[in-house]
């Protein structure tokens, strides 16, 4: 399949050569050297198209967000991106599309130094895998599992904006024509918070990236640590065009339920509350404080500390949406 063959070749003209790769693309395997006392984070992700992206999205967006997931994986556990490999599927050859595909794949490798090592091309539906390798010093890696109660919870950036862009496309909300470009912005080109997860290695005792919702990846810390959470919802963080568009009620349910923020979500002890804030002061990444973990084993929710039970009635204090 010759076409094919040239469609390879895109992905051998990329900038990033790392000394730790040994022998990259051309060959049955790539050659890395791993560098000592560390350990390799390895994490894979799949994007189908009309499932995790809608069927006309821009190229170089689905490019861009095939690699901005796997390094916002690698970030949660606080590693170092360095390597990745890529199998892409593709229904027909189209050189504009897969051009443009490759510039937004390298446009994040090359701001995080990450470097393409190889992958497979093959004709099916369109659909995209990524495999992403970091690197973590030995007993740094930032788990799921160490959360205790008492911890302070923390998310980087704005909550919500890419699920209102994903409503706005199904019909269900409309946004305003001003504010199209800054939801798309954050749906199709979400920002891996790599050098946060880094910089909390020290810090945080869990770590999760929200991609299918607050509450349920909150839920993921809270099994794995066996602890329970309270957020305080007048402190989530949402942006103006959220709070113009839905009102406070829906704005607030879209940010704890809506998916594809790609934002960090952790836990910090007490202790740690003034180191973390000092380690993150350099990076330009906005940190909010939502919570708390506690003993419990549930999660709930406080609107300027009145009980908002959603867990077993639903969001009832939201009656009029
Ligand atoms: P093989 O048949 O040995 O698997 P391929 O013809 O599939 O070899 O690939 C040849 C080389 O090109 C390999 O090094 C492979 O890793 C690389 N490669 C193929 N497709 C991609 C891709 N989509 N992205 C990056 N590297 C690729
Ligand atoms: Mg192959």
């Amino acid at each position: 399949m010759k076409e094919f063959d040239l469609i390879r070749n895109y992905f051998t003209e990329q900038a990033v050569k790392r000394k730790d790769v040994i022998l990259g693309i051309g060959d049955d395997c790539a050659l890395l050297a791993p560098a000592e006392q560390q350990h390799i984070a390895v994490t894979t992700d799949t994007l189908v198209s009309g499932v995790h992206f809608p069927v006309n999205t821009d190229p170089k967006a689905i490019g861009h967000k095939a690699v901005a997931v796997n390094l916002s994986d690698l970030a949660a556990m606080g590693a170092e991106p360095t390597w990745l490999s890529l199998a892409l599927t593709l229904p027909e050859v189209d050189q504009n599309w897969v051009s443009e595909f490759c510039a937004g794949v390298f446009e994040l490798c090359e701001f995080y130094n990450v470097q393409l090592v190889g992958g497979d091309t093959t004709q099916g539906p369109l659909s995209i895998t990524i495999t992403a390798q970091g690197l973590i010093p030995i007993g740094k890696s930032i788990n799921r599992n160490s959360a205790k109660a008492g911890d302070w919870l923390y998310v980087t950036g704005e909550l919500g904006d890419a699920a209102l862009a994903l409503l706005h496309l199904q019909g269900v909300e409309k946004v305003d024509d001003v504010f199209k470009a800054d939801v798309f912005k954050q749906l199709d080109y979400p920002k891996p918070r790599v050098l946060v997860g880094q910089a909390l290695r020290n810090y945080a005792t869990s770590a999760i990236d929200l991609s299918d919702g607050l509450i349920s990846d909150l839920t993921h810390i809270c099994e794995a640590s066996k602890v329970g959470a309270n957020i305080n919802l007048e402190s989530l963080p949402i942006s103006s065009i959220m709070h113009e568009t839905l009102g406070q009620e829906k704005a607030i349910k879209l940010a704890l339920t809506g998916g594809d923020d790609y934002e960090l979500l952790f836990s910090v002890p007490e202790d740690n509350k003034v180191g973390m804030e000092t380690a993150l002061s350099n990076i330009n990444v906005p940190v909010t404080c939502i919570g708390q973990l506690n003993g419990s084993d549930k999660i709930t929710t406080t609107l300027n500390g009145e009980p908002v039970n959603f867990e077993h009635k639903g969001f009832e204090h939201f009656s009029n949406d």
